[in-house]
């Protein structure tokens, strides 16, 4: 059967289908993916490919300016074709796809093929192995690979200060990208000075306001001020001189005669924008115009200079505000360096960097503010407020948009330099302090005047003034501040709030990670760099945002959980032949061992104190069991009478005295939570070692057919699931790696026990805890565990919601528990028996 030549089978009973690259344990479950969606889909898949195959032919030797259509006229003389696909880049062969094998096979009869004098030649089709190559996420895994390759340069350079130019040498548009971008900007220049005679193109933006990066987009101002006189010129000399129109005015005739600049909306003129991308710029694609927006854009992308642009008119003031961030850029050499690491570090932690510059995220103009803002407020300042600059400007200088001051001096030179010499590893760590603090809810930024204003001050003004369009522009920017949860006041247009899209969550996640990023800072690894190779300084600031920092967000609950997928080949044969005669329900009996596993990390390997969620919390240490490798009677009497106790001994068997394990059959093994035989069921009440719990609707299974069993498990809407309370007494992740080192020293011959295995990290567990009594709990959290995945990926996810931490050790705790727990639970898998 054509199936079984997809299937393997391993010599655990379990099976692999080479199609989709999938592992089974057994018969029932192999059975279920064959008649699966994504088994029936890659066959379809395939079937498809390999009859297009079949019937195509192999075309080489036709002129290099041959057509797709006349290779489809010839061999249409043979039998209907259905596709005919070039190698378009090299022109050199073609593979010409009848719609029936009879086509192909006459074509091949025939002996010489002739097309324009040229002798072709023709052979069936190569048939290649149809191979599944799995569709991989783009965005994130970019980012990733990005931070990768970031973390490596990070990592060799001396001090933070360096990395933070690291960061901006890697991220900095390069010579070549911006040369790239003034040539097409002098291209636009030209097109549109066809159309819109005496137009001016202005770049604004990141290309040009220093703080440029690889990706960033081509924002353009069309100046049309010019333009508008030059048709009121024309309209009037035409009117006085009839039919007689000058040069200019003709060449114009196309654009400027269907439309009035002086009276026609934004949107209007920006059609005429778009038109004119679309027909006369070479390399212009995806032209759209967004007439709507708070500024009506035309957007487009080049698709040679993998560019994105963005047109827009009326918006002087945004190339004034570029030119006052290159004159900040050039008053302070810090400021580059900190706005760039500040922004990859916001892009991170997801709190800006939207791509549609809409959304309750920071842009980065607003994130560029912000920096600007704290740095006018040091001590010594480093940057002077927008008020102060003015003073310094010339009369030449004074400038005024749309009645909003924005006069400051052209050139650096003009102000004196800052008496401040805070390096830039002390202002990053400043910056994310200042921000944590900041009264975000009492006060507004102005940069105008350097310093924060009472939040009461512009209640009232929002109350008198209104919002409206302005009828000589169709402007409909509001004309009052748009108070929100972060306030940051344009330094020129005074009623705009920058940050005004924010929402009240974003706030505090901003604050948030500014709290964590500035506790971060105050560590040595932070501030030193690691002479035995770690992470330090920038990069693990840089680590995408931390848990709990989004609150309930799906990305905190993901940063919270730890997986232990299913892993046939690790288990020992006798679990694996368990799992076998489970059939398709072996996730259940597999869940429970690995829950027994966990429990037993947990528990005894690293002390902590674990009852199941079900209102027997242990509220103190002396209620939960301290048990080592060997389980005393005592303790087992305990135990026993003690809901959520299972041990490692119950999971591999009791230890002897060394450390070693006994080779014995393992009676301590609870038979009704770890065994499972294909006709024992699961009680939902059997809660009480492992804390493995079924969802009420699953009834008694064992009164349940198998039929509906199979449906539960594989409808994956109700999982066995469980839970713990768990209580940490000490720091057992701290100095970890130096106790084992020591211990290993100190424990010669028989009684060492093997490196990285369960009995020396139980080991140093004790060490850590006689060096550290201690005596109070450090922190709580609770622990649930799934089963999730189908036949495919099965895995137990554990979730972890942290409790009472008041030292603020969940996150140490959580990334060492993180891969400490799945090595540690496998090792435990391998052992049972
Ligand atoms: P990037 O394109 O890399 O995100 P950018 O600074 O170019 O950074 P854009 O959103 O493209 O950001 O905005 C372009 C320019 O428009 C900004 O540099 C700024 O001059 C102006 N601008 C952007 N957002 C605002 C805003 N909310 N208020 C005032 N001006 C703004
Ligand atoms: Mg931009």
């Amino acid at each position: 059967m054509e199936m079984d030549n997809d299937v393997q089978s391993n010599s655990k009973g379990g099976f692999h289908c080479k199609l989709c690259d999938v592992h089974v344990p057994n018969r029932a479950s192999l059975d279920d993916h064959l008649k699966g969606r994504k088994h029936k889909k890659l066959s379809s898949v395939r079937a498809t490919r390999q009859a297009q195959e079949e019937n195509s032919l192999f075309i080489s030797g036709f002129a290099r300016q041959t057509s797709q259509l006349q290779l489809a006229d010839y061999f249409q003389q043979f039998g209907p074709v259905n596709e005919v696909i070039m190698d378009k880049e090299k022109g050199v062969y073609a593979i010409v796809e009848f719609s029936e094998k009879e086509g192909l096979q006459t074509a091949l009869s025939n002996p010489h093929h002739i097309l324009e004098g040229q002798k072709l030649r023709v052979k069936p089709r190569e048939k290649k192995e149809f191979k599944y190559i799995p569709k991989k996420k783009q965005d994130p895994r970019s980012v990733q690979l990005s931070l990768e390759h970031l973390t490596q340069g990070l990592c060799q350079a001396a001090s933070v200060n360096e990395q933070m130019l690291k960061v901006v040498e890697s991220f900095q548009l390069s010579e070549s990208e911006k040369k790239v971008r003034s040539l097409l900007v002098e291209l636009l220049q030209e097109v549109f000075t066809e159309f819109f005679p005496e137009c001016c193109i202005l770049p604004f933006g990141s290309s040009v306001n220093t703080f440029d990066i690889h990706s960033c987009d081509l924002d353009l101002l069309l100046d049309l001020e010019n333009t508008k006189t030059f048709q009121a010129r024309n309209k009037g000399s035409s009117e006085q001189a009839g039919e007689g129109q000058s040069e200019d005015a003709r060449s114009e005739d196309s654009i400027l005669s269907d439309i009035d600049l002086s009276t026609a909306s934004p949107a209007e003129v920006l059609e005429l924008v778009a038109a004119v991308l679309r027909k006369c710029v070479p390399g212009v694609h995806k032209v759209q115009v967004l007439g709507t927006a708070r500024l009506p854009v035309v957007k487009f992308s080049h698709r040679e200079l993998g560019l994105q642009g963005d047109i827009t008119i009326n918006n002087k003031l945004a190339v004034r505000n570029t030119r006052f961030l290159q004159l900040c850029s050039g008053l302070d050499a810090r400021l580059r360096p900190l706005v760039y690491s500040i922004r990859y570090w916001a892009k991170q932690k997801q709190l800006a960097g939207n791509p549609f510059g809409g959304g309750p995220l920071l842009n980065n103009y607003a994130l560029t503010l912000l920096v600007i803002f704290f740095l006018q407020n040091q001590d010594p300042p480093i940057l002077l407020s927008v008020n102060q600059l003015k003073e310094l400007a010339c009369e030449e200088e004074e400038c005024v948009i749309e009645g909003w001051d924005c006069t400051f001096p052209s050139q650096p030179i003009a102000v004196p330099p800052s008496k401040n010499t805070e390096d830039l590893c002390a202002l990053l760590a400043g910056f994310f302090s200042f921000y944590a603090q900041f009264d975000f809810s009492g006060s507004v930024i102005s940069l105008r005047e350097g310093k924060s204003l009472p939040i009461t001050g512009f209640l009232s003004k929002e109350a008198e003034e209104g919002e409206g369009t302005d009828e000589q522009t169709g402007d409909s920017r509001p004309k009052s501040v748009k108070l929100g949860p972060i306030n940051v006041l344009d330094p020129f247009e005074l009623c705009h709030n920058v940050a005004g899209n924010l929402n009240e969550r974003t706030q505090k996640a901003f604050r948030r990670e500014c709290e964590e990023s500035a506790k971060y800072c105050r560590s040595l690894q932070y501030q030193r760099k690691s002479a035995k190779g770690k992470v330090w300084g920038l990069v693990r600031l840089f680590a995408s945002h931390s848990a709990g920092a989004q609150g309930s967000g799906r990305e905190a609950e993901r940063e919270l959980s730890i997986c232990i997928p299913f892993k046939a080949a690790r288990l020992p044969d006798t679990v694996c032949s368990q799992l076998h005669s489970a059939g398709g329900l072996f996730r259940e009996p597999w869940f429970e061992k690995v829950c027994c596993a966990v429990v037993a990390v947990l528990k005894d390997v690293l002390k902590c104190s674990v009852a199941p969620s079900d209102g027997s919390e242990v509220r103190d240490r002396h209620e939960e069991v301290t048990c080592g490798a060997v389980k005393d009677t005592a303790t087992s009497a305990h135990m026993d009478a003690t809901a959520g106790d299972v041990t490692l001994t119950d999971c591999i068997g009791p230890a002897s005295k060394n450390g070693q394990r006994v080779q014995e059959t393992n009676n301590n093994f609870k038979p009704e939570i770890c065994t499972s035989s294909p006709t024992k069921e699961y009680n939902p009440e059997d809660t009480a070692h492992t804390g493995v719990k079924r969802l009420s609707s699953t009834g008694n299974g064992s009164q349940e057919s198998p039929a509906s069993k199979k449906q539960r498990l594989d409808s994956g809407s109700k999982h066995p699931t469980a839970q713990w309370h768990c209580l940490l007494w000490h720091k057992v992740w701290a100095g970890r790696r130096k106790v084992r080192r020591d211990l290993l020293k100190s424990l010669q011959g028989d009684s060492m026990p093997e490196g990285g295995s369960v009995e020396l990290e139980t080991q140093v567990t004790e060490r850590i805890a006689q060096e550290h009594p201690g005596g109070e709990k450090l922190l709580e959290f609770t622990l649930e565990a799934e089963v999730l995945g189908v036949t495919e990926n099965t895995r137990t996810v554990l979730k972890l919601t942290p409790g009472e931490d008041h030292l603020g050790l969940f996150q140490d705790f959580f990334h060492f528990l993180e891969s400490f727990l799945p090595k540690m639970t496998e090792k435990l898998l391998e052992k049972l028996g």
